[in-house]
């Protein structure tokens, strides 16, 4: 069952919860009821920012609904004004679900980025469709599946 907006309680051995209460450092960018954002401690650009839910979420299909517009305004927020805070000229938004996630804490990157920075490619290997029909097979799936949930 998805935890309530009032189920504040940090989650033992989480990181990011150690943060939020205190008890970690952080250099924080923003702190509301909802959501917190500090700079990430090794950050892809200097200026790359972490935002997060203030209730322990483990990833984003668990993230309720309430808390789906105050995260996700804070982050377009908060990729404004990376941008134009630092100079940048655009952004890169990321988020990791459980695959490459190193902290089990939902939680959205913002990063600077310029063209020329020298982030090329990052780390998404790409792939090629075998042809039409392919391509057609997959988002026939992923239709299929969001009618399920439609339809609950
Ligand atoms: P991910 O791999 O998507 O789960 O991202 C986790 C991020 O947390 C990484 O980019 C880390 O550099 C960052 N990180 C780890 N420890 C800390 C910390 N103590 N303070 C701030 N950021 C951290």
């Amino acid at each position: 069952m998805s935890p309530t907006l009032t189920d504040m309680t940090p989650t033992a051995d989480c990181l990011f919860c150690a943060i939020i209460a205190g008890d970690e450092p952080a250099t924080w960018v923003l702190s509301t009821p909802a959501v917190v954002g500090f700079l990430d401690v090794r950050p892809v650009f200097k200026g790359h920012v972490l935002l997060m839910p203030r209730q322990h979420i483990d990833t984003l299909t668990e993230l309720p609904d309430q808390l789906v517009h105050p995260l996700f305004a804070d982050v377009r927020r908060t990729a404004a004004a990376v941008r134009d805070g630092l100079g940048a000229q655009g952004t890169f938004v990321a988020l990791n679900n459980t695959v490459s996630q190193s902290v089990p804490h939902l939680h959205v990157h913002v990063v600077p980025r310029t063209r020329g920075d020298g982030l090329r490619g990052f780390f998404w290997p790409r792939t090629r469709y075998a042809d039409a029909a392919e391509a057609e097979h997959y988002a026939t799936r992923v239709r299929t599946e969001l009618d399920c949930q439609r339809r609950g």
